[in-house]
């Protein structure tokens, strides 16, 4: 550990002296590979003790970073006049008063949360949710494995029904597919809320917006076994408990407002359903053994069914426990225009080192077969003794991709916007700063034109080496189809163009990166973002995940990819078009969006 120290330093050393020349011109070309390397040869250095939420090793890459934003004049945006932002994360208490009345040919029942029909444990603010029934079989869309049960239907302002664990031919990832039902049904059909069935499992249970625990981050989790039907606190127990509160105390932790008011998502037992198709001229008998044998569902139109939903919940926080984000501003040059912004994140945490044996441990010691549909690889063999999760990738790699972007503003030409630039604390334990930060924005979020976020961007997915040259983009096209065109000009302007690819933001894939870093924060406020990765290998979520193994050029390029799309968000006299048409490029798409 000492040696790896020293290293670090004679690395830094050898490249303050390097960084001379770079200093002063700012801009693209101020980010170089090996300024990166020596940053991220600390950031991931054993000393950090792999950065996770609560410890001591994150304190220190709090300091690393906020000590360079200040050596380049970087304006301090957290709280205080500081460049952190405590982040509060809350063990939190529930009383459930919810219900849900359903109304049939004029025949009216009511469900109470628990007898019934169960909502979320944080289901959000008092609100009332009220729409006419739509049944959608599975609830699926997923055209390319040629299942599509929202074909010709518009469910827009209405509350989805599905039933189920999908048909016989469904893909591989189904388990996230399925989890992720709910959240499709309101973000890309524009339901008003969704009700599922309530699976033993958990399928997409307690998988309100607000509720970490529920979120599909890779976090602690190797397999993609749901993690949803126990309450968060229990999760926070794989990072908690040093900060000297008790990780298991509430029924759920949340960073977000309480009164935050989420589009409800439902699960419901048999009875419900039954007087749902009580009139439907279906017995849900019949639709339910075929579901449960997986055989196709016919349609049934649900006429004259109403839903309301009244969420009314009441809250107790029953402890706190506390971590920072790192926050800093490069002002505008634009004197009506730099009291807007555009953002810049990655997260600095990670997953700490492992507390037990290999093959007993939690997240990925397990060894074996690697993540990521890296057919035929395996685990890389960590050195003995060795138990901590440097994370020099995830997400080491954009933690010092936004350090050389924050530099290059900083210390070259100003756009007319201001750039804001974030560190996340706690992503890898449920999107914790980046949730906080978007309910306690430090500037107000109507002022902020994009999000850009990093997160991984230093290895070539699966280490194929025809993937040097390939960055995979998330989100460009969701919110705004002219920040996706401003991202594509940005590339074809670099000297080299990199290859962007939009796999992953396939609605179908069953990786659903889109939800699973720090830009969704932002994007579920309505702001346009995108999400640059350069996607798994065999090393993530591992103790092999070490600086050695980074492509320090690609990293680089990927960065100044970044900066250069910032720099034309930031320079445009509006705001990105809002026009949320979706998620359109997918696997094998490329290219500008026409008009
Ligand atoms: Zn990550």
């Amino acid at each position: 550990m000492k040696s790896r120290f020293m290293a670090a330093v004679c690395a830094a050393v050898v490249a303050l002296s390097l960084g001379v020349q770079a200093q002063g011109k700012g801009g693209a070309a101020s980010i170089t590979p090996a300024e990166l390397k020596d940053w991220l040869s600390y950031i991931a250095s054993d000393q950090l003790q792999g950065r996770q939420v609560y410890t001591e090793g994150l304190g220190l890459a709090a300091s690393y970073i906020a000590d360079h934003l200040k050596e380049w004049n970087v304006k301090p945006a957290g709280d205080d006049g500081t460049y952190f932002q405590v982040v509060k994360v809350n063990g939190v208490n529930v009383t459930r008063n919810s219900s849900v009345t359903v109304t049939v040919n004029g025949q009216t029942k009511t469900f109470k949360d628990g007898e019934g029909v169960t909502f979320p444990a944080n289901a959000g603010g008092k609100q009332t949710v009220s729409g006419q029934a739509e049944f959608v079989g599975y609830g699926l869309s997923l055209p390319e494995a040629g299942i599509d049960d929202y074909k010709g239907r518009d469910v827009s302002g209405k509350v989805v029904l599905y039933v189920g664990r999908g048909p016989k031919s469904m893909p591989a990832g189904g388990n996230r597919l399925l989890g992720a039902r709910a959240r499709n049904a309101i973000e890309l059909s524009h339901a008003v809320a969704a009700i599922g069935p309530s699976i033993g499992g958990g399928f997409g249970r307690g998988a309100g917006a607000g509720t970490p625990a529920a979120t599909a981050t890779p976090a602690t989790t190797a397999t993609p076994t749901p993690t949803a039907a126990q309450p968060a606190a229990g999760r926070g127990a794989a990072g908690g408990g040093r900060g000297g509160a008790n990780a298991t105390l509430g029924d759920f932790t949340t960073v977000q407002r309480l009164d935050n008011k989420i589009p409800p998502q439902i699960t419901a037992g048999d009875e419900f359903f039954d007087f749902i198709f009580s009139a439907a001229g279906q017995k849900y008998a019949d639709i339910k053994a075929k579901a449960d044998s997986q055989d196709a569902i016919p349609a049934v139109a649900l006429n004259n069914v109403s839903i309301t939903i009244n969420v009314d919940a009441d809250y107790t926080i029953v402890q706190t426990r506390l971590t920072r984000n790192v926050v800093g501003i490069v002002e505008g040059s634009d004197p009506k225009l730099k009291d807007t912004y555009v953002l810049f994140g990655a997260h600095y945490d990670h997953i700490g080192y492992q507390q037990t044996p290999p093959g007993q441990g939690r997240g990925g010691f397990g060894g074996g077969n690697a993540p990521g549909g890296c057919t035929g690889q395996q685990r890389d063999t960590p050195k003995a003794g060795d138990v901590i999760n440097n994370g020099a990738d995830d997400d080491g790699s954009g933690t010092v991709g936004v350090m050389a972007i924050a530099k290059a503003f900083a210390t070259g030409p100003k756009p007319k916007r201001s750039v804001m630039f974030v560190w996340h604390a706690g992503e890898e334990a449920g999107l914790l700063g980046s949730r906080y930060m978007a309910d306690y924005p430090e500037v107000p979020l109507d002022k902020v034109s994009a999000q850009l976020n990093i997160d991984m961007i230093g290895r070539n997915r699966c280490d194929e080496a025809s993937e040097a040259n390939t960055v995979y983009l998330v989100g460009s096209d969701r919110i705004s189809t002219e920040l996706h065109n401003l991202n594509e000009d940005a590339n074809a302007a670099l000297a080299a163009p990199m290859k962007l690819d939009y796999e992953f933001n396939d609605p179908a894939d069953p990786e659903s990166i889109y939800t699973r870093s720090d830009h969704y924060s932002y994007a579920s406020k309505g702001i346009p973002i995108i999400f640059y990765t350069t996607g798994l290998h065999r090393d993530y979520h591992y103790v092999t995940d070490e600086v050695g193994k980074i492509e320090f050029s690609k990293l680089a390029h990927i960065a100044q990819l970044v900066y250069t799309t910032g720099v034309k968000v930031a320079n445009l006299d509006h705001f990105p078009a809002r026009d949320n048409k979706g998620p359109r490029k997918g696997k094998g798409a490329s290219g500008k969006i026409g008009s």
